[in-house]
């Protein structure tokens, strides 16, 4: 041994330079890069030269994951943050400033909510919450100085559906640009540039990397925003892990595959719900019921999605009971998109902050749960549920 051993263990191992490439995406966890010359490190710090050099700034599985995102949103640019969250604090760092307003739907979800009224508002963005599916509202809520109006594509947990072509229209109206939320969607069920988003928000921790090991979040937007949301993203130390990249881009192969099997199932499980006399409504654009039907049918086609909410007539026992019986199959995780079904209680979990009259003025009952459909047969999901609502039989 012609090394010494701490030399020769310290010295970064080379991939053997030899023909083949790898089918699958290699798996590169390299925190910083080998640059040719100072010449060329300049050149790719300045982003003249395309190239990697400190994975804060960029990594290759987020620039896979984002040109797959780009491609299937129909967008100029996309980019993966850390989380959804990440994104969406990406998004108002790259678009607001100081002395900016933004109109935010009533129905986001509660942390995207937080986010712009209590941490946005502390840099001194100010805000107006309203009901986005109410577009007169929203028509008087936008001024001339809002620069964002922010909705979710379906709302949780009523899964009312936005009619995102009308609420361009108001963003347009103001001058201002519309983000869309569309993370209960994914672009399987719905494409929101296509209906007028300006900029369209992904959690990825659900079902689009699908198999509850990843979090994280993507922005799809215009061109003349990149550079910006790539400073935002490197300066504010917002950007992905590439192992968490790697999974996204594994879990989002078979997206429209579990997609397209997840909301048939959901299609029937709200059927056989409506049929049920323990359960007071259903909420699932898919169904004639709904509010919003004729604009899902319009807006998202045959695929309504993965989730369906209801409401027990017997109350918050009832639900813990069903949540009881079920546990063994449909765990009670309060998330969406995993692989199996799970079941959620927004009253103890996403709602929980709100008051019990701010919670029933969103149709959040006690007896209100949310499935979230995986991909095992429709016939053990409903075999599971017709079981959990069956009445306790003299056990
Ligand atoms: C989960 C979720 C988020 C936040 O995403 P994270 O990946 O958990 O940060 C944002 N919006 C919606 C609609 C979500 O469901």
């Amino acid at each position: 041994m012609t090394k010494r051993i701490e030399d020769l263990c310290a010295e970064p191992a080379r991939l053997p330079a030899v023909g083949g490439e790898p089918l699958a995406p290699p798996l590169c966890l390299s925190s910083v890069y080998r640059c040719r010359t100072p010449a060329q490190a300049e050149a790719m710090l300045a982003g003249d030269e395309a190239g990697y050099v400190y994975s804060r700034v960029g990594h290759p599985a987020a620039d896979m994951l984002a040109d797959k995102l780009r491609q299937l949103h129909g967008s100029e640019q996309a980019a993966v943050a850390a989380s959804g969250m990440a994104a969406l604090a990406a998004l108002l760092l790259t678009e607001l400033q100081q002395g900016d307003h933004v109109v935010v739907s009533r129905q986001l979800y509660g942390t995207t909510l937080d986010l712009v009224t209590d941490e946005a508002a502390r840099l001194g963005i100010t805000s107006t919450v309203v009901d986005t599916l109410d577009l007169a509202a929203t028509r008087a809520a936008c001024q001339p100085g809002t620069r964002l109006l922010v909705v979710e594509t379906i709302t949780n947990p009523m899964l009312r559906v936005s009619d995102l072509a009308a609420l361009a229209e108001c963003a347009q109206g103001c001058g201002a640009r519309l983000v869309v939320d569309n993370t209960f969607a994914s672009p399987v069920v719905c494409r929101p540039i296509e209906w007028g988003a300006d900029w369209v928000v992904e959690s990825l921790t659900k079902i689009i990397s699908g198999h509850s090991d990843v979090v994280l979040g993507a922005l799809c937007g215009p061109a003349d925003a990149a550079p910006r949301l790539q400073r935002v993203l490197a300066r504010w130390g917002l950007g992905s892990s590439p192992f968490d990249c790697w999974l996204a881009l594994r879990g989002l192969a078979t997206l429209p595959l579990r997609s397209r099997q997840a909301s048939s199932t959901a299609h029937r499980v709200a059927e056989f719900l409506s049929e049920q006399n323990p359960v007071a409504a259903v909420h699932y654009p898919g169904l004639a019921s709904h509010p919003d039907h004729a604009l899902a049918v319009r807006q998202f086609g045959d695929s309504c999605g993965t989730l369906v909410s209801f409401t027990l007539a017997g109350g918050r026992k009832a639900a813990e009971a069903l949540l009881a019986a079920v546990q063994g199959e449909i765990p009670f995780c309060p998330s969406l998109g995993a692989l199996s079904t799970t079941l959620s209680h927004p009253q103890s979990t996403s709602h929980r902050t709100l008051s019990s009259g701010e919670q029933r003025a969103l149709g959040i009952e006690p007896g209100t749960l949310r499935l979230s459909v995986g991909i095992e047969s429709a016939e053990q999901v409903l075999a599971t549920l017709a079981r959990g609502l069956r009445p306790a039989e003299g056990t």
